[in-house]
């Protein structure tokens, strides 16, 4: 089966929408999305085009407030805390990669918790990793709702995780470790990486090498869910040889149109349930 992430993310994003509108119609008050974006880095321009685009689509107020690449950290911290002093501001966003003048970690660290959609504060990756509440990053929020589509019981299922990022890797394990999963990491530095994937009921790769995973690294029944964005010539393909896999696996996401379209679709939500947090 070749999981339809855009048919997925498009019934979560019209989920977000109607509960926004409801919200609305009660309070006359809807959520609000700051995004800084500094310097002309071309896919981050496109990246934060797009997320202002559905936000508006859902009814998220959409604001994105850039900078040159010459700015200093102070100015734009300066600006983070005034985003997080302000009522009608829910979901603060900070577009990476960053120029090299910007320390990321004290920018991750300056956006409020209650405010963080990205979930890259140390607080809500403290949460998660202790089991509590927590903003959960998108791309792998994304990941593990496209997994429960195909198996709503993922207890006891072994998951191996290619790539040990803040980004994906990481919280992906937290979060498949409190769906009780059995979790291994993998990463640049692991042996026999081929034979560790080969036993994994649910494999999640995002190692960002394009078709690393071949035919012999997957389990037959395999859950595959590629994060991988990489550029050949004119085409995005995945860390997984799609179609050298598609036959062995149970359920495989194609890229694009798998992991992609969740990511946005989750930040939609995480602003939602900012705002929400913040007015209740
Ligand atoms: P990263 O570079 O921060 O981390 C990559 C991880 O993969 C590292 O932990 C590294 O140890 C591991 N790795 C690298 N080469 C490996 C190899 N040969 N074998 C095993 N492990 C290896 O990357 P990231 O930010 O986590 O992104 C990973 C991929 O996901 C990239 O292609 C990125 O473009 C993509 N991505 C997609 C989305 C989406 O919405 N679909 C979102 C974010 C990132």
């Amino acid at each position: 089966m070749i999981i339809d992430g855009k048919k997925i993310s498009s019934l979560l994003v019209e989920e977000v929408k109607e509960e926004i509108s409801a919200i609305k119609k009660k309070t006359n008050k809807s959520p609000s999305l700051s995004v800084i974006l500094i310097g002309d880095f071309v896919p981050s321009q496109i990246y934060v085009q797009n997320k202002k685009k559905k936000s508006l689509e859902v009814g998220i107020n959409s604001e994105v407030i850039r900078y040159s690449k010459e700015i200093s950290e102070k100015e734009v911290i300066k600006k983070i805390n005034e985003l997080n002093n302000k009522k009608e501001v829910s979901g603060i966003l900070v577009q990476l990669p960053l120029p090299d003048q910007i320390n990321k970690e004290k920018i991750i660290n300056a956006i409020h918790p209650s405010k963080d959609v990205d979930g890259f504060n140390p607080l809500n990756v403290g949460n998660l990793a202790s089991g509590y509440k927590a903003i959960i990053p998108c791309t792998p929020l994304g990941c593990l709702l496209l997994i429960k589509n195909i198996e709503s019981n993922l207890s006891g299922k072994h998951a191996v995780i290619v790539g040990r990022s803040n980004l994906n890797g990481k919280p992906m394990a937290q979060l498949l470790l409190k769906e009780n999963c059995t979790i291994t990491i993998a990463h640049s530095k692991t042996k026999a990486l081929k034979d560790i994937c080969a036993k994994a009921d649910i494999l999640v790769v995002a190692a960002g090498v394009s078709n690393l995973v071949k035919n012999d690294w997957v389990k037959k029944g395999a859950i595959v869910i590629d994060v991988g964005i990489n550029k050949i010539k004119d085409r995005l393909v995945g860390d997984v040889d799609f179609n050298d896999v598609k036959d062995k696996a149970k359920a495989i996401t194609p890229v694009p149109g798998g992991v992609g379209p969740m990511t946005i679709a989750c930040l939609l939500k995480n602003t939602l349930e900012c705002f929400k947090k913040q007015n209740s």
